[in-house]
């Protein structure tokens, strides 16, 4: 007897209880419970098919769509580790990513072809590529000859790796942090014990699916409780705006970037946001009158923070206590304990100030076959966020920022988080960025990068005079820069080494 108890057996489980209620639905396409786990099957069958055996990797490159949740639930279903690309990315990051996955079979979505990817996956070491339209002649075949045939189905146990999803990679060259269906598991019930899901909600997810905010942060809760997910291919305000009010949306995940455009488009006023439980966002720090724009609507926006190597949940904000925190990243969640490594190197629990390290059962395992980088995260058990956090008395967490991207100005510590939140303060704001600036009597001084709210003004002078009424002197940056956009990655994340690169040129 063959027992799945991965993530791939979510439909199956899911149809048993509710096979008539909408699981997925993209544009007019839905699928319901029912149908979903048969799709799911029939992919399976097909991979099955061309050989992958469990362990394998099975690539994923295509934008948002059903696809991708089915691939996923098949691919978990044969015990193979699903790989989501990030189209984003050049043709030679995909490469990287493709030769040191190792796929057994690449699936691509024929959108995404303009990447080149033929090419380069017949360089790399992927053998097989597979047209997601060939893939669903193959689906329709399997489904008319067997539809029960679940022969191909492996034993998946919760200690099996699931995902392999590679980290952004601002910090340096991408990493795979390898996830168990354990993982993920833990990641969906703890996040439903921090918030309450059932068959009435309705997610609007145009995050993207190759990255942990997207795939797990309340879609997959959604799925296991028998709401439905809508899928947008990705995230345009005006559209995203329509569709909270057309697909009577519930709840969403967004990039805290997308929380500041929605607030900052002409649809803003006139959208229809009545039916909107609650919105979890993060990724990134937010600026307090963001969060402010969103609680005047009446809408709960909850701060979340995590990272792809915790699936991703570990802390956040409590429902109702949001605006006495409103710049927090919250709480811990349910079945994760966090602790702080303080500057002399002693682990310490209660209120304070350190990198902030993570323990619990969503704590991936560690990155695809590079054990030393795996070890290197760890310390005492603990996972090492790598982002210095300060805990309140009554265990509110304040991301400051990461360690690495302390400014040393002068031998003292400037957080640029901060000084962004400052900054950000400012009404006429909508975004900005700081880094730090080689200097040659202080070592190194912050730049600050400034974009401005449409039909907005602000001078340099009122921003410095702002932020000279709230931060000590030596945080206040040498240099501001007005710029119509900032550069950023697929999940909404500022390129720093971009504007890092641009500022050295101010002091040159
Ligand atoms: P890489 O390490 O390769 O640069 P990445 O860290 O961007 O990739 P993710 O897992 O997407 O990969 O991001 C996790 C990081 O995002 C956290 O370590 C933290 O620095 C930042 N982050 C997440 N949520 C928040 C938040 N609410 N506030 C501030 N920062 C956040």
């Amino acid at each position: 007897l063959m027992i799945d108890h991965g993530i791939g057996s979510l439909p199956r489980r899911r149809a048993r209880i509710t096979p008539a209620a909408i699981a997925l639905i993209q544009n007019d396409v839905s699928l319901t419970y029912a149908e979903l786990a048969q799709r799911v099957d029939a992919v399976a069958a097909v991979l099955a098919g061309l050989g992958v055996l469990a362990g394998d990797r099975v690539a994923y490159l295509g934008p948002n769509d059903l696809a991708t949740f089915e691939v996923l639930f098949a691919t978990a279903r044969i015990g193979a580790i699903f790989v989501p690309l990030n189209t984003r990315l050049a043709a030679e990051e995909i490469r990287y990513q493709l030769d040191d996955c190792v796929p057994a079979v690449l699936v691509l979505d024929p959108r995404v072809e303009s990447l080149g990817v033929n090419a380069l996956a017949s360089a790399a070491v992927c053998p097989m590529l597979l047209r997601l339209d060939d893939a669903y002649e193959a689906t329709a075949a399997c489904q008319a000859s067997h539809p029960s045939d679940a022969g191909y189905m492996a034993d998946v146990t919760m200690q099996d790796p699931a995902l392999i999803m590679y980290t952004s990679g601002t910090s340096g060259r991408a990493k795979g942090a390898v996830l168990t269906h354990g993982n993920i598991t833990w990641n969906i019930l703890t996040q439903l014990a921090h918030i309450s899901m059932g068959t009435d909600d309705a997610v609007l997810c145009a995050a993207p699916l190759f990255h942990v905010l997207g795939l797990c942060q309340l879609t997959l809760p959604a799925l296991y409780t028998g709401g439905k997910v809508v899928v947008m291919d990705s995230f345009h305000a005006a559209e995203f705006l329509a569709a909270i009010s057309r697909h009577r949306a519930t709840a969403f995940p967004l990039a805290s970037t997308m929380l500041a455009m929605l607030r900052d488009h002409p649809d803003w006023d006139a959208a229809d946001l009545s039916g909107v439980r609650f919105v979890v966002f993060g990724g990134s720090p937010v600026a307090g009158p963001v969060v402010q724009a969103w609680l005047d609507r009446q809408v709960e926006v909850l701060q979340g923070y995590g990272m792809t190597e915790a699936s991703p949940g570990v802390l956040m904000a409590a429902p109702g206590g949001v605006r006495e925190h409103t710049t927090s990243a919250g709480v811990p969640h349910y079945f994760t304990d966090v602790a702080l490594l303080t500057a002399d190197g002693k682990i310490v629990h209660g209120p304070g100030q350190g990198e902030l390290l993570v323990k619990g059962p969503n704590i991936f395992s560690g990155y695809w076959r590079k054990p030393e980088a795996t070890a290197a995260t760890f310390v005492d058990g603990w996972y090492r966020s790598g982002d210095v956090v300060r805990v309140d008395e009554d265990g509110w967490a304040y991301v400051l920022d990461r360690l690495n991207a302390v400014i040393i100005s002068g031998g003292e510590n400037v957080y640029p988080a901060e000084v962004e939140r400052v900054i950000g303060e400012l009404d006429a704001v909508a975004e900005c960025a700081v880094v730090p600036v080689q200097d040659r009597r202080w070592g190194e001084v912050a730049a600050a990068f400034v974009v401005l709210r449409p039909g907005q003004e602000l001078d340099e002078l009122t921003i410095l005079r702002h932020l000279q009424s709230k931060l000590a002197r030596y945080k206040i940056p040498k240099y501001v820069v007005f710029r119509t956009t900032l550069p950023r990655n697929a999940t909404g994340k500022i390129q720093r080494l971009v504007l890092r690169d641009e500022a050295r040129k101010l002091s040159a």
